[in-house]
């Protein structure tokens, strides 16, 4: 340790571990009778919060009719796959947390989607140029970007370790939903139309979500079919009617000839993605992360995704620091930019799948690490970025080694959800097909989009890099479901979709209720900025109005978030939940992002 970093961590010491307690604030929009779509909600006896309210509705019933938070929440991911296919469904994957309130624990279900056993490394490079495939949409509307997929493999493993309901019981919802359908709102509009032309490339999807040519029209009804007969045979035959038979074979057949439109100039490479590889896939069960903040226990998902050693990292350092609110409220974010830089620049250098690489997940955890990194930080002055990873070692320096950065961009595609039961048990699921709309293939006659996860490897091959692609792997991940414990009971259940900025989300979630004395439903809405080491920091222009001015000092540049793709100026879509004292509930979707979401409690407050 350096003298700064002794200091430092001196004065960690004296920070009292204080958690702010604020009231509760008023839900943004009544609740009325207890499943009508609200943001928030107060109860009792049970919560779920997701994006949808059809899908946080399924979550809920489940509850009331006995299920608990495992059946609740693969109801809800399942009916998350029928109305929000673009972000998440049986194509795709996801991690999964969850606490067990009879035994006291928290194991997590590493359901990411792997790479085939034939991908090779120059699998991004087009053949005609000896160039990558550019990214958008070329290579993400592909079959080479498709990942086998894990999801339907993780909810029969949720169910079977932690659940209570039958796969069968626990699909029947959806299956109704997907057969009803449902009501199209602005934002599935909108997302349909962000896709138009990725999607008219590949006839069997423009049938389904272009029909006549446009997408769906806003309060018409969106029904699935074909959907509702997958998830039929998936609640019949259980897993295996998505990784053998028919389906699978219908899924490798569209990897390896992508059924586009010939008239289409999209060049759609294909996969090598098999029956075998289906047969293969198998759901991982890492031990979570694990670190301790400011008194509580706050519990993520580890390597392949990066999202549980980055947010551990992140609060590591910032436990060094006294955060607060009011005069030292510029100062807290600036210290919140700064440490998240750091995270962001260690896991891009030594985070992977720890199937075949070496991810030093204990050291990036570890309150010497941080310190080590904490040791980089100027309180007063922004770093320049990108900022170099720290050293492993412990003879390290403050930061050495080679800057790994690779460029990504925000977005809000993906899908995260919130539950907690009557017992006290906790879900925190976040699940995605990758980008919105995934590759943008439908599995004909099947309902469902492929994803296009394998495109979260490093495009460029680097034997160095931890993240490069190999057959069998699983693509490093930022999703971050986050459950935090106190004195060893549930507190938070968090989580969002948004890519890279999943990381930041969750890490700002987490700050502005604990440190910055904002309640839950507050911490959910306040605006968001997600730096990510890189020379500026993406910011909503809520952010930019209203800390802007008051970062300059320290040398923070931030700057309009926003996806090319989507022009979508949004971070993020969180969903949570904080159980308090006595067993009180409050559940909080987000209010305005992407269209707002819907949570509920069993009992209404
Ligand atoms: N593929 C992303 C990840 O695993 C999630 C998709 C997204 O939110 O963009 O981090």
């Amino acid at each position: 340790m350096t003298r700064r970093t002794v200091i430092a961590s001196a004065i960690g010491c004296l920070v009292a571990a204080t958690l702010v307690a604020t009231p509760t604030s008023a839900p943004a929009r009544s609740s009325g009778g207890g499943s009508s779509p609200s943001p928030t909600a107060y109860g009792s006896g049970g919560a779920v919060a997701s994006v949808d309210a059809e899908a946080s509705r399924v979550g809920l019933e489940v509850l009331r009719r006995g299920g608990n938070a495992a059946d609740a929440a693969v109801a809800t991911a399942s009916a998350l796959g029928v109305t929000e296919p673009y972000s998440a469904g049986v194509g795709g994957g996801g991690y999964f947390v969850y606490y067990d309130a009879r035994k006291r624990k928290v194991t997590t279900i590493d359901g990411r989607e792997t790479a085939p056993a034939g991908i090779t490394k120059d699998a991004f490079v087009d053949p005609a140029t000896g160039q990558p495939y550019p990214f958008t949409p070329q290579l993400v509307s592909s079959g080479v970007a498709v990942g086998v997929p894990g999801t339907p493999a993780t909810w029969a493993a949720a169910l079977r370790r932690h659940g209570t309901w039958s796969l069968a019981r626990t699909l029947k919802p959806s299956i109704d939903l997907a057969r009803r359908g449902f009501v199209v709102d602005d934002t599935f509009r909108s997302q349909t139309l962000d896709n138009q032309k990725r999607f008219a490339a590949f006839p069997d999807t423009a049938r389904l979500f272009l029909p006549g040519g446009d997408a769906p029209k806003v309060g018409t009804r969106f029904r699935n079919p074909d959907l509702a007969a997958t998830l039929t045979s998936l609640a019949r035959r259980g897993p295996s009617a998505i990784y053998s038979g028919p389906v699978a074979r219908d899924i490798a057949r569209t990897v390896q000839a992508p059924p586009k439109d010939p008239s289409s100039d999209l060049p759609a490479p294909k996969g090598s993605l098999t029956t075998a590889d289906l047969a293969a896939y198998r759901v991982r069960s890492a031990a979570p992360t694990k670190v301790s903040y400011r008194g509580l226990d706050v519990y993520g998902m580890a390597s392949s995704s990066s999202g549980g050693t980055a947010v551990g990292e992140a609060l590591n350092i910032l436990e060094i620091y006294r955060l607060g609110s009011g005069p030292a409220l510029a100062r807290s974010l600036h210290l919140y930019l700064e440490a998240s830089a750091r995270a962001f620049a260690d896991r891009n250098a030594y985070v992977g799948d720890p199937a075949f690489v070496d991810t030093p997940t204990r050291t990036l955890l570890s309150q010497r690490f941080a310190d080590s990194r904490a040791c980089t930080i100027d309180p007063a002055k922004a770093a320049t970025k990108p900022v170099e990873p720290g050293a492993l070692s412990r003879s390290g320096r403050c930061a050495t080694g080679k800057e790994l950065e690779k460029p990504d961009t925000e977005n809000v595609s993906t899908t995260h959800l919130s539950v907690v039961d009557r017992w006290g048990n906790a879900a925190s699921y976040t699940l995605t097909i990758e980008q919105t709309g995934g590759s943008a293939m439908t599995v004909p006659g099947r309902g469902f989009l492929l994803n296009n996860e394998l495109t979260d490897f490093t495009a460029a091959y680097d034997p160095a890099d931890p993240n490069r692609i190999e057959p069998g792997k699983r693509p490093r991940s930022s999703m971050s479901p986050t459950i935090v414990l106190d004195r060893g009971k549930v507190r938070f259940v968090v989580g969002s979709p948004g890519g890279a900025t999943i990381i930041t989300t969750v890490l700002q979630v987490l700050l502005n209720r604990i440190d910055l004395g904002m309640s839950l439903p507050q911490a959910v809405a306040a605006p968001r900025a997600s730096q990510r080491n890189a020379a500026t920091t993406p910011a909503e222009p809520a952010f930019i109005e209203k800390y802007g001015a008051a970062l300059e000092p320290y040398g923070q540049k931030l700057v309009p978030s926003g996806d090319a793709f989507t022009s979508q100026a949004e971070i993020g879509a969180a969903a949570a939940i904080e159980v308090q004292r006595g067993g009180r509930l409050t559940a909080v979707a987000e209010p305005e992002r992407r269209g707002g979401g819907t949570a509920l409690v069993v009992r209404e407050r």
